[in-house]
């Protein structure tokens, strides 16, 4: 397994729509253990195969018991309620943005060996599920939202909300 470098916003790999996976290999099987290995190295909560620079549609998603699962060739089947909050990307450092998605989300996908399965979602798995798969077709949160935010304004705000309690 390998760490591999994640692209940054202005990267055209980023602006791509990626492939179908129609070979369950090896290759594939090396793509997701650096993939989650990558995330994992990270600190994130998702990660899509363009963010490495491999115009696949494969993404890893962390669930809320913090497995990590792997989605090839997924798609959104169904999808309800809405939430509001921010929302990062590891492909947008330190910029921070507030997103409107579905409270809920399932997907259907394929595993490493060609099998589909479904997963489902809700709250930042949801809203985890929406933003990878978005990657797939070249898309990025920051077209969702009016106004980004850094990290240090992010953090103020917090503080401020925490003196007014
Ligand atoms: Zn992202």
């Amino acid at each position: 397994m390998a760490l591999r470098k994640i692209l940054t916003q202005g990267d055209p790999a980023l602006a791509k729509t990626c492939r179908p996976v129609e070979k369950f290999d090896r290759k594939l099987h090396w793509l997701l253990d650096d993939m989650k290995e990558t995330l994992q190295n990270a600190g994130g909560v998702g990660l899509a195969a363009p963010q490495i620079g491999i115009l696949r549609r494969v993404v890893v998603v962390e669930d809320a018991e913090e497995n990590m699962i792997e989605l090839v060739n997924p798609v959104i089947v169904d999808q309800s309620g809405e939430q509001e909050g921010w929302e990062g990307c590891l492909s947008v450092p330190g910029q921070w943005g507030q997103v409107k998605r579905p409270n809920f989300v399932t997907v259907r996908a394929q595993d490493r060996h060609g099998n589909f399965f479904e997963a489902s979602g809700e709250e930042l798995v949801a809203r985890c599920f929406c933003h990878e798969l978005e990657h797939l077709d070249g898309h990025l949160f920051v077209e969702h939202t009016d106004r980004l935010y850094t990290s240090e304004e992010l953090d103020a705000m917090q503080a401020e909300e925490e003196n007014e309690e």
